[in-house]
């Protein structure tokens, strides 16, 4: 796939950074199960980009808005069914149909209404995904995300009034916080809470997002460049 052929050569050098950032976990961290997700975030990259790291045998891959996802991966599926898609980014209810039929996993479940319209959508599809809770490390206002406070009955809720399968949680730490400490808070919420999934990590941070106890980190810019379009 000419034009990509950085994709191959960046996944090669992720997945080396990766195992030996799974070498150097520390505290809880290392009772993680030994493999580590790579969710490659395509957000704004063609589908060729897409290609190209499938043809490096990448798998898993990351889009933060339902549309640009539901444009470009059905017609990837077909060719690659074993291909599983994490929606990372906001998830309104009116989109929750388009996300069921579109994704295998979402990231963001981040209020009671949309567990709600998750539960209802996912019985009537007869699908199941894997759901992360997006938990608010930082308690920053404008971001979204459960608080850690009310993270215990949020998750209680899920399972007992909309009878949710939860697969972890995932956090966007604060941009100058040290990613350490939240990975170590999201690891010892996940545990409490008898949550496998621990959803943190991108492209600046996600080695020391491994040693504190990530499962699953999400990286964009290093392996497909930088975005030229819009942001999150
Ligand atoms: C875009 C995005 C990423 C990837 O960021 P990079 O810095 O490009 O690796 C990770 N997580 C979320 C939620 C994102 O929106």
């Amino acid at each position: 796939m000419t034009g990509f052929e950085h994709v191959a050569a960046n996944l090669r050098e992720i997945r080396a950074r990766i195992t030996a950032a799974c070498e150097a976990r520390v505290g809880a961290a290392r009772e993680t199960p030994a493999a580590v997700q790579l969710v490659a975030v395509s957000k704004t990259h063609p589908a060729e980009a897409v290609i190209a790291a499938l043809e490096a045998g990448q798998r898993v891959f990351g889009e933060n808005r339902v549309q640009e996802a539901a444009a470009k991966f059905p017609a990837l599926r077909a060719s690659h069914p074993d291909l599983k898609l994490h929606l990372i980014g906001p998830l309104q209810t009116n989109k929750v149909r388009l996300a069921v039929e579109t994704c295998d996993a979402i990231q963001t479940l981040d209020r009671d209404k949309l567990a709600e319209a998750l539960a209802a959508e996912l019985a009537k599809q007869g699908k199941r995904l894997d759901l992360f809770v997006q938990v608010n490390t930082g308690e920053e206002p404008q971001k979204s995300g459960i608080a850690p406070g009310a993270l215990d009955r949020f998750v209680a809720q899920c399972r007992d009034e909309f009878g949710l399968t939860l697969a972890g949680l995932m956090a966007i730490p604060p941009e100058d916080d040290d990613v350490a400490l939240h990975a170590a808070l999201l690891t010892k919420l996940a545990a409490r809470n008898d949550l496998a999934a621990v959803s943190i990590g991108m492209s600046g941070d996600f080695e020391p997002a491994i040693q504190f106890g990530a499962t699953h980190v999400r990286v964009g810019t290093a392996i497909f460049g930088a975005r030229v379009a819009q942001e999150v």
